[in-house]
């Protein structure tokens, strides 16, 4: 594996990605174009938590096809009916994309934003021990520039502990 300073692999790297998951990724990253720079109020943020808990209780072990996303998208308004646009969610404050047929989607077939971002970026799937990191700490903040990809967690631990030794003020 070829790595940078930074610990991020460079380009090139691995097995590539065949053009039709390259595509795939580029539709589904597409269809989140809306949520991007969405900024909720603090009061927003926790109605749609509420409404997200009840949703998921209401939903678990069944599944949704997308023709019953698109009508609870439109029989909800507002804000609430955000959860849905383009077959996104919200997971611990990451985005994540519906995207079935992913090879380390979740058992409800979403994948983290950040992760696809890096996939699409270094022609490659990631495998599940690497993980992205976010440099400016913002979790929805999934620009290229803002990612950083470490082979693993231990890795990836190392350097949040550099970084804090090295900021002597702010
Ligand atoms: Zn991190």
């Amino acid at each position: 594996m070829i790595r940078d300073k930074n610990g991020r692999f460079v380009k090139g790297s691995g097995s590539s990605l065949s053009k039709e998951h390259k595509k795939k990724i580029s539709e589904a990253l597409r269809g989140n174009k809306n949520s991007l720079g969405f900024k909720h109020t603090e009061d927003s943020k926790k109605k749609m938590s509420e409404s997200q808990k009840g949703r998921e209780s209401y939903w678990k072990g069944k599944k949704l096809p997308l023709e019953m996303c698109e009508k609870i998208r439109t029989s909800l308004s507002g804000e609430k009916c955000y959860a849905w646009k383009g077959g996104t969610r919200k997971k611990n404050g990451y985005i994540q994309i519906y995207y079935p047929g992913h090879p380390f989607c979740d058992k409800k077939k979403y994948v983290f934003e950040h992760r696809l971002v890096m996939e699409k970026h270094i022609g490659r799937y990631l495998n599940p021990d690497e993980v992205v990191h976010h440099i400016n700490g913002e979790k929805t903040d999934n620009s290229i520039g803002n990612l950083m990809l470490f082979s693993n967690n231990s890795l990836h631990g190392r350097h949040h502990k550099f970084m804090r030794e090295q900021i002597i003020f702010t």
